[in-house]
């Protein structure tokens, strides 16, 4: 490779510390960042590079495995480390900034150079500008930004409006690290690798679909960013609908980015529109009460007593298409949950005749297959078997694939992935902006009801339950019920 730099703001961040540079210090162990490379960390916290060096290096102790820790190694990685301390928000450090990267960097082919917007959503809007005004955007170079892209359909309308301004569309990276997660891309080389499943992969076959991703947590120290954000916004507008769009997506002829990402707002693009009939009743929104020894959302620190802030959504979403018309799916997220786990699971319809007899209520009428994304990572499909003995009694068994079979999922983590995908200048994996504001569209007039509804319904759940029984009911109504992976 190049000489190639890369300017971190934010650098004294949770992120940078926690994400960025374990992932980048795995792509240097795994000789993916090779030759000459300059990272360049800027906020305003001050450090000197040496004290900036020695404060990461604490920190990749603390986040990187312990298995994958090499103390000579990362030695070597932090020699890489350079810092700037300058406030990402005023215009004056950026001839500083643009002064550093000259001196650091020599002769660095300009389009080699990557910025990362690790700061609060607030400087999103605000960095492109000034790297604009400083001249920092040459023509190739990259910019990765953080989630959350827009907090509704307009901010976000207008942050792609100040990027094209900055940047062409494929030099901009808007990252996402669910997409880079290895179970969430075998979604796809699972539906089009296989010969089997994609004939049956549409409404014929399939009666609905569940998508989960839900966590045994509450919002830890994060309420006061929580308070903005809100289920819909944290989990729902980016991570349950790319999820959807990988199990709902027609396959592109040819994989690639701009291919693929057509394909994932042609499905955003599908979803039926929601009017505000069908905001009540294909919406179940909760938030978590105090059970046991686990406090309420109310009381957690940085959240207002009377908060109206869902922690919990559940949603029927239709999908107007030929493969989809008639199937709902189902898709949930919440906090304090009774466990940590995302899925998805596709529910075949049910035999037309059952021959049969079943054991104990374990009735196999209808085939269900199940994606685990996270933990248990694998692929389960559930069948019907003959109990062995006298008669033709039919019980539910599994089939099972387990990463664990292969050694398990790679250490690598997404944020390494996506860095090094965005280094090679591959977006296959980011989200473009017409599928951002796709997304927001369809989730904007949800956000509007809320706001301009103040009784609502928000239904309160204990914490540590599945979330508010509204939600088995909205399912009841199609014969349907949660895969709750405690009970299943
Ligand atoms: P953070 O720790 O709150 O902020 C990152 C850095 O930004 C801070 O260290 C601070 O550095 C600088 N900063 C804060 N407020 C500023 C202001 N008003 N003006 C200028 N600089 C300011 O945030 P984070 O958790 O690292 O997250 C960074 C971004 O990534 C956020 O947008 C978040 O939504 C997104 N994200 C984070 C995670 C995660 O695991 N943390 C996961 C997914 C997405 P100085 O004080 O030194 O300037």
């Amino acid at each position: 490779m190049d000489k190639f730099a890369m300017i971190i703001f934010g650098a004294s961040g949770d992120l940078t510390k926690r994400k960025l540079m374990p992932a980048l210090y795995s792509l240097f162990r795994d000789k993916r960042l090779t030759g000459e490379f300059t990272i360049l960390g800027v906020g305003r916290t001050v450090y000197t590079d040496e004290s900036y060096r020695s404060y990461i290096l604490e920190e990749l102790q603390r986040f990187v495995k312990p298995e994958e820790q090499d103390m000579e190694l990362m030695t070597l990685f932090v020699t890489h480390l350079f810092y700037l301390p300058m406030d990402p928000a005023e215009a004056e450090g950026y001839s500083l900034l643009r002064q550093r990267l000259i001196e650091l960097t020599d002769d660095i082919n300009p389009n080699n150079l990557l910025f990362y917007l690790a700061t609060p959503p607030s400087l999103y809007g605000v960095v492109p500008l000034h790297l604009k005004e400083a001249g920092l955007n040459t023509s190739e170079s990259r910019i990765i930004v953080e989630k959350p892209f827009g907090y509704d359909l307009e901010s976000a309308r207008e942050l792609n409006r100040i990027y094209a301004s900055v940047f062409d569309e494929h030099q901009i990276y808007r990252i996402d690290h669910f997409l880079g997660k290895e179970t969430a891309q075998n979604v796809l080389a699972f539906r089009f690798a296989n010969g089997i499943f994609e004939p049956l992969w549409n409404r014929n076959y399939i009666d609905y679909v569940e998508v989960t991703a839900v966590e045994n947590l509450g919002i830890e120290q994060r309420g006061g960013f929580y308070e903005t954000a809100g289920a819909l916004r944290d989990m729902v507008q980016n991570h349950l609908i790319q999820l959807v769009a990988l199990t709902a997506m027609e396959p592109p002829a040819i994989f690639n980015a701009d291919n693929f990402r057509n394909e994932v707002v042609k499905v955003y693009e599908s979803l039926t529109p929601l009017n505000e009939i069908d905001l009540n009743e294909h919406i179940v929104r909760g938030q978590y009460t105090a059970s046991g020894n686990k406090k309420g959302y109310r009381e957690e620190k940085g959240v207002a007593p009377d908060s109206r802030t869902e922690t919990y959504i559940a949603m029927k979403l239709g999908i107007s298409n030929w493969r989809w018309s008639g199937v709902p799916f189902y898709i949930r997220t919440g906090k304090q949950m009774p466990t940590k786990v995302t899925e998805i699971v596709v529910h075949f319809r049910e035999t037309p005749h059952q021959m049969f007899r079943c054991s104990g209520g374990n009735c196999p009428r209808a085939n269900k297959l199940i994606l685990r994304l996270q933990p248990n990572e694998g692929i389960v499909l559930k069948i019907g078997m003959k109990v062995p003995g006298a008669g033709f009694e039919v019980r539910q068994v599994t089939m099972d694939f387990s990463y664990a079979d292969l050694g398990g999922v790679p250490g690598g983590d997404a944020y390494a992935r996506l860095i090094d995908d965005c280094i090679q200048g591959d977006a296959t994996l980011f989200t473009r902006s017409d599928a951002v504001e796709a997304s927001w569209r369809f989730f904007d007039p949800v956000l509007r009801f809320w706001s301009d509804t103040p009784n609502a319904p928000l239904y309160g759940y204990p914490a540590g339950t599945w979330g508010p029984l509204e939600s088995e009911a909205m399912m009841r109504e199609h014969g349907a019920e949660w895969t709750n992976p405690c009970k299943n």
